[in-house]
């Protein structure tokens, strides 16, 4: 069955058609939709469907916000995906362990820091993990040479564990 004769879908596009929406948009919005559907673990921007606002960091498909427009106050988030999906668990952590740490300190079952060379291939490394690139100026060191990035190992890097110089994925 075509979607566009889902009862819901048809709903949707009439509000649409009633706000004066031409049809290549309500393709557009349409084609995004269909694609909403497809895959939670994909990465994309949401935008308000009423005064086309963005939110202005990546997110999953499946983290849709919970909060009404910032701008207009209505709670229409669109979905477009960036064509990205999310690194699982594994895969971050092989990249936190490829990064070669510069320095650290880490006592008290806290890591107070813990440093890697400032390079792109880095950064590029940080960005695949899903650190956005803002947050990563924030934590670099006083002469540029170096990214602290004890804040991302346990969140963005889901950690559990650090020892011997290694991430690990379980508390041992
Ligand atoms: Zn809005």
């Amino acid at each position: 069955m075509s979607l566009l004769n889902d009862p819901e879908v048809k709903k949707a596009l009439q509000v649409l058609k009633d706000k004066g929406v031409q049809l290549y948009e309500i393709e557009l919005w349409y084609g995004v939709a269909a694609y909403q559907s497809k895959s939670n673990d994909e990465i994309g921007i949401f935008f308000c469907g009423n005064c086309g606002g963005t939110i202005n960091k990546e997110l999953l498909n499946a983290e849709k916000p919970a909060d009404d427009c910032g701008n207009c106050g209505f709670n229409e988030w669109i979905f477009e995906p960036t064509g990205e999906e999310r690194l699982d668990k594994d895969s971050k952590l092989d990249i936190l362990n490829s990064f070669g740490l510069t320095e650290y300190d880490c006592h008290g079952g806290v890591l107070h820091y813990c440093m890697i060379e400032n390079k792109p291939e880095n950064i590029e490394k940080l960005q695949q993990i899903g650190v956005p690139l803002d947050e990563i100026k924030a934590v670099v060191s006083k002469d540029g040479k170096e990214i602290d990035i004890a804040k991302f190992v346990f969140t963005y890097g889901e950690a559990e564990w650090f020892s011997n110089e290694e991430f690990l994925g379980y508390t041992p």
